[in-house]
């Protein structure tokens, strides 16, 4: 019978920064995948190391764009109809989140964590040697028209509050950035302290072996074999069955899997999200991420391509994609920057793990004695997963921590 202190189940970036967190400080750690290090969510995201977010995706909040969704005509949001009823409860939760002084609560809730979420990433990456994949340039965030650069003005006032580093700009200003775009928005707004990747596969892989490198193993094995065998937790792997004293579930969409049966029932909903490459026409390029913000999608450079990443999908987290939201941003995105040929045959699918809160779950489960938690990342699972692995090392080692955790506790929803 293997043991080791402790298993951390999943490793997409949030498991594997946990993981070598952990073993950073000696402890002995089995990172636990069905498949490889990153290939689940963590490898389709725009790359976006987001330390500047201050509100999180709201619930609409006008008419016109809610009319916009239900008429299945927005390129930001879509929906599958029969699902709608089972999501309804999430939906009218965060809907409640969505409120103004909701949102501020929650953009004070998650900064200690959004703060250090740069920095963290470039301390794993320096060590990992994986610094060539994190691109200093910011996040450019255009808008069309004057009305959707208005409504940023309290996240604008906000982040002068926090002291985040943005820089408003126009039309030519932003062009002079990014001379590919065409000039068909009206103003800009450059996060300059984002930092983006160039490979979030990469990223993960690049932390992943590091974490072996100061001897941490991994096994392949399926989560849902987690069961208790006294005094320790045990889960089935290729290698055997292996035990540990204190488990992390890191599992991001599919944590529900293996909580359910355990009578862990917290409100996690999925957020789907399409992504796919193009090459550029000519000598057309990005050197940084371009959020087109009244249509809810981003134009990513990454080594495979411009990589296109759509806004939400309520659906049902295993159903066929249904990528009609590329369909839908196409047009705008073509006419926003030259892009050539589709890399790839089909679109990749992901999904989002969300709580309505737009808070992850940090810390000790309810009611599992050595259970941990750490999934629920949203549209931040890559921004927030080194930082998110500190803090998690430090709360089971017993460390102080580098913030307060309360905010992101399960007990909020078993209170
Ligand atoms: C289109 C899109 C764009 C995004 N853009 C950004 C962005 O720019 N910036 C940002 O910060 N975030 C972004 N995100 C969100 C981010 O990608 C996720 O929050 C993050 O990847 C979640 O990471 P994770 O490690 O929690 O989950 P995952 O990466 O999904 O990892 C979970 C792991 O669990 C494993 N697993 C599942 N079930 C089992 C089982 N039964 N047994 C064993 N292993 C199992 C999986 O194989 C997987 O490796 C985006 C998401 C999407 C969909």
């Amino acid at each position: 019978m293997a043991h080791t202190d402790v298993i951390v189940l999943g490793a997409g970036i949030v498991g594997t920064a946990v993981a070598l967190h952990l073993r950073k400080r000696g402890v002995a750690v089995a990172l636990v995948d069905r498949g490889a290090a990153g290939e689940g969510t963590s490898y389709g995201n725009a790359g976006i190391i987001e330390g500047n977010t201050i509100f999180p995706a709201a619930f609409p909040s006008s008419w016109k764009s809610l009319l916009r969704i239900a008429l299945k005509r927005a390129p930001e949001a879509n929906y599958q109809l029969t699902f709608l009823p089972q999501i309804a409860p999430w939906l009218l939760a965060f809907r409640a989140a969505s409120r103004p002084e909701q949102l501020v609560e929650t953009a004070r809730a998650m900064r200690p964590l959004f703060a250090r979420a740069v920095a963290e990433h470039e301390a794993l990456a320096a060590e990992a040697g994986a610094d060539k994949y994190l691109r200093r340039t910011g996040w450019l965030k255009l808008y069309r028209s004057d009305a959707s650069f208005a409504a940023q003005a309290r996240e604008l006032e906000l982040a002068k509050s926090f002291g985040i580093a943005n820089v408003p700009l126009d039309r030519d200003g932003a062009l002079a950035l990014e001379p590919s775009l065409s000039p068909s928005f009206r103003h800009a707004v450059d996060w300059t302290g984002a930092v983006s990747v160039t490979n979030p596969l990469a990223l993960t892989q690049a932390y992943a072996a590091r974490f072996a490198a100061l001897g941490g193993l991994s096994f392949d094995g399926d989560a849902r074999s987690l069961h208790r065998a006294e005094p320790h937790w045990r889960v089935e792997t290729a290698a055997g069955p292996l035990d540990a004293s204190d488990v992390v579930i890191a599992l991001g969409p599919w944590a529900p899997d293996m909580l359910r049966p355990l009578g862990i029932k917290l409100p996690l909903a999925v957020k789907r999200g399409y992504h796919r490459h193009f090459r550029p026409k000519g000598n057309a390029a990005l050197s940084r991420p371009v959020l087109d913000a009244d249509n809810g999608y981003c134009l990513a450079p990454m080594e495979q391509g411009i990589r296109i990443t759509t806004g939400v999908e309520f659906a049902p987290r295993d159903a066929p994609p249904t990528p009609v939201q590329l369909d839908r941003l196409m047009p705008a995105a073509r006419d926003l920057f030259p892009l050539g040929e589709p890399v790839e045959a089909q679109s990749w699918l992901g999904a989002r793990p969300c709580f309505a809160d737009s808070r992850p779950v940090l810390g000790r489960a309810p009611g599992q004695r050595g259970l941990w938690l750490a999934y629920g990342h949203a549209h931040w699972g890559l921004t927030l997963g080194a930082a998110t692995g500190r803090l998690m090392a430090e709360l089971m080692t017993g460390s102080e921590p580098f913030c307060d955790p309360k905010p992101y506790g399960a007990e909020r929803f078993t209170k």
